[in-house]
Formats: C-alpha cells, sequence, structure tokens
C-alpha cells in the first residue's frame, strides 16, 4: 500500500558553509530523479529566532513522499547529508528523522513549543519514541529537534513561499549577478504580493544575501504563482543552478504569543498589552530604551540601531501611552528585555504645558507671585490661572514595524496585514 512518508532534516550548515535550505532542495532534486512521487511543496520552517545553538536562519526542511518503504529513502537522506553538511564544523549536528503518514498532534503541539520556546535533544527523542520517529543523526544530533518541528508544523494558520534560486557552484563566493534595476522592476509589479524585495528606507535589495552560501536569490510571496511570476521579470547575468519554491512559515508571527510581563522568561517572542512606565531615550551605540509596565510587572522595551527610522517613532513616547509590542525577549545585563519588532501605538497620552500667563496690557509673560498667582510688576495687573498649553505629539497612534532590512524571517510584515 502506498504510503506518504515525511521527511526532515535540519543543522546541516555552519556559519562557515553550507545551508540547509540548499541540502533540502538537493534532497528533493534526489528523491524526484529516483522516482519518487513528491506531495505538495517542499517546506522551509522558521524556528525561534532566539535559538542560542542557532546557525544564520534557524530554518528546517520537511518533504512529504509517496512510498511505502522507508529504507531506500534514508540511503537518499544519509547520501546526501553526508556530502552536503558542514560536518567538521563545531556547532554542526546534522539530524534527519521520518514520519509515517499525518503528523500526530503531539508533533503538531512540539512544533508550537519549538517556534516559540526552547528544546532540548532528550525533549526530542521523548517525541520521537512516543509517535514513531525514525531518526538519523551526526555527532549530537541537534537537528532532530527542528527536523521534528519542521514535520509537525501545521500552516494551515498561515504560511508564505519562499522561491529559492541556487547558483552554481563556480560562482559560491563570488558577487551575485541579479540587475538591480531588474528587482525594483519586479517589487512594482508585484508587491506587497511578493515583499520584502527592497528596503524602501535604504534602497538596499533584499533579495540577494551577502552570505558565501549556495543561494543566489530569494523571493518571498503569498502564492506560489506570483514567486514565479516575480523571478521571470528579473535579469539574472549568471547562470542558475535551478530553483525550488518552498512553503514556509516566515512572515506568520508564528513565534509570537500573548503574555503578561510577570510570565516572560528569556528567550521566548512574544506580544504584550501595555502603558509605557519611563520616556523613552537614545543611549550610546544609538539604541533607543524605555520601560513598560501591564500590571503584572515591567520589562525594558528596545529598538536597536539597525531599526533605523523605526527608533525616531519609538523616542516620541511618552509614559502613559497605551501600547501593544512584539518580540523576541533577551537577557540582557539591565534584565529581561523584549527587542521590537513591530508595535501598535493605541491611545497617546495628553501632554499639558503650565506657563505663566501673558500680561493683558504689556504682552509680556508675568511673574510668579506666591503659590497660586501670576503679576506683572510693570503694569500693576495680576491674574490667579496659569495658562495651560497642550504640547502637540509627533507621532500618531497606528502600527509601527522595523524596516525589512531589521525583520525577522518570522515576522508578518505589516504590507500582509489589514487586520491590526
Ligand atoms: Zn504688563
Amino acid at each position: 500500500m502506498i504510503k506518504k512518508l515525511w521527511i526532515g532534516l535540519d543543522d546541516t550548515d555552519s556559519k562557515r558553509y553550507g545551508c540547509t535550505t540548499y541540502v533540502g532542495a538537493l534532497l528533493l532534486q534526489s528523491l524526484k530523479a529516483a522516482g519518487y512521487n513528491v506531495i505538495g511543496y517542499p517546506r522551509l520552517v522558521r524556528l525561534n529566532p532566539n535559538c542560542p545553538y542557532k546557525t544564520r536562519g534557524n530554518a528546517a526542511i520537511a518533504i512529504a513522499v509517496e512510498t511505502d518503504k522507508i529504507e531506500p529513502i534514508e540511503d537518499i537522506v544519509i547520501r546526501i547529508i553526508e556530502n552536503n553538511s558542514d560536518l567538521q564544523a563545531e556547532g554542526t549536528d546534522p539530524g534527519a528523522v521520518l514520519v509515517v503518514g499525518e503528523p500526530s498532534q503531539s508533533l503538531r503541539e512540539y512544533y508550537w513549543h519549538v517556534v516559540r520556546d526552547l528544546s532540548t535533544i532528550e525533549e526530542a527523542e521523548k517525541i520521537a519514541k512516543e509517535n514513531n520517529v525514525s531518526l538519523l543523526r551526526w555527532k549530537a544530533g541537534r537537528g532532530i529537534i527542528g527536523a521534528i518541528a519542521a514535520i509537525g508544523a501545521d500552516l494551515t494558520l498561515g504560511k508564505t513561499y519562499e522561491l529559492i534560486a541556487y547558483r552554481k557552484k563556480e560562482y559560491w563566493g563570488t558577487i551575485r549577478l541579479v540587475d538591480p534595476e531588474s528587482v525594483w522592476e519586479m517589487d512594482k509589479a508585484t508587491y506587497p504580493l511578493t515583499f520584502d524585495n527592497i528596503d524602501k528606507e535604504t534602497g538596499e535589495i533584499r533579495i540577494t544575501p551577502h552570505t558565501p552560501c549556495p543561494v543566489l536569490l530569494g523571493i518571498r510571496g503569498v502564492t506560489p504563482n506570483i514567486v514565479e511570476e516575480a523571478y521571470k521579470i528579473l535579469k539574472i547575468l549568471e547562470p542558475v543552478e535551478f530553483y525550488v519554491i518552498f512553503e514556509t512559515n516566515q512572515a506568520t508571527d508564528a513565534h509570537l504569543q500573548l503574555a503578561k510581563i510577570k510570565d516572560v522568561k528569556d528567550s521566548v517572542s512574544v506580544i504584550i498589552d501595555g502603558v509605557v512606565k519611563s520616556k523613552p531615550s537614545f543611549t550610546i551605540g544609538g539604541h533607543v530604551f524605555f520601560r513598560l509596565e501591564d500590571g503584572t510587572g515591567e520589562i525594558t522595551c528596545a529598538a536597536y540601531e539597525p531599526t533605523k527610522k523605526f527608533r525616531h517613532i519609538i523616542v516620541e513616547l511618552e509614559p502613559g501611552d497605551r501600547v501593544t509590542v512584539y518580540g523576541a525577549v533577551k537577557k540582557k545585563p539591565q534584565g529581561l528585555t523584549l527587542n521590537l519588532e513591530k508595535i501598535h501605538i493605541k491611545s497617546l497620552t495628553e501632554l499639558y504645558l503650565v506657563k505663566a500667563p501673558k500680561c493683558s496690557v504689556c504682552g509680556r509673560r508675568m511673574e510668579k507671585i506666591g503659590k497660586t498667582g501670576y503679576m506683572c510688576r510693570k503694569c500693576k495687573v495680576s491674574l490667579s490661572e496659569p495658562e495651560i498649553v497642550k504640547i502637540e505629539r509627533k507621532i500618531s497612534p497606528g502600527v509601527y514595524e522595523v524596516p525589512a532590512s531589521a525583520r525577522r524571517h518570522l515576522s508578518k510584515p505589516l504590507a500582509l496585514t489589514s487586520n491590526y
């Protein structure tokens, strides 16, 4: 009987070499070449961006094929991983897993745990045992965590697509030959159905990475058709090895969960409703910090230097403003600190300036006399009430986000959102 078999893999890359998506793409090509029917799109699943063991993007891959035999697939997976992982590098601990049939509820829950929190190899082993997951591992095998999570990922709640084009090996490490004009043209024709093509603030092309990896470019979009259509608009001036369209959890906010400040801990990503407690200010290094409270506690919120113009919104907040903050929490010398990805400014507090009133005769500011009175000595005019001036706030309620260059893979861009 033909069965569905899920293959997951993770942690095949290192800081100096390789790319988990490339290993996934090679596995896909090998499976197809061996005559297997691949079901649906291969998955590129981003996991907790705060994971201290992560390489660059903390990505895992899952592919589903039709088969009734596991062993020949295992042989292909082993060959692909051993030939294309940086096994010599410290911290590269590949893992691959195989699951027959659809993932259980327990695997689905494990995905949410891994995308939002930290897991351990022991926890992954326990889940694998309880759910008949076959494990393949190299060295410490930390990759089994992401590999299981990628299979458990439930993308019915939200998904996007990424077309990744790969380079011929002789071009790895050289400048990527993609005509920037054509990227602007592609963006104009397809944005916001494709997104993060260009950082509009700096003009930086975002589809091409800067690392010496095999990726030529990646186009993110809301449907498989639009990323392919966008790809065809590009003028690419070097040969392309091949391209793959992945189904992903990128740009879905899957990592974020509503939380109260008292429950927040290191390395989780959260959404907190609160009130600004302290006036934000720029620090050395160009970072902006403020304190937020929600009735259960207080936390520091940060807009770091790379968030550029976003900081100029944050620095205009005042104590008493009601906001919802979105971001990853890290333990820092100043305590738990939320690295802002987005902010919803819900209401601005009204600010007033109390001034001495003007003299009705000569127009000059009066002098304060005693506790409540004001007087113009020259004209001998007195008043008991000060002048109260409403301070014009420089920001408006609304949702603000960091620029594309500072956005995390999992963060949902506002361009894809209409319901804030
Ligand atoms: Zn006067």
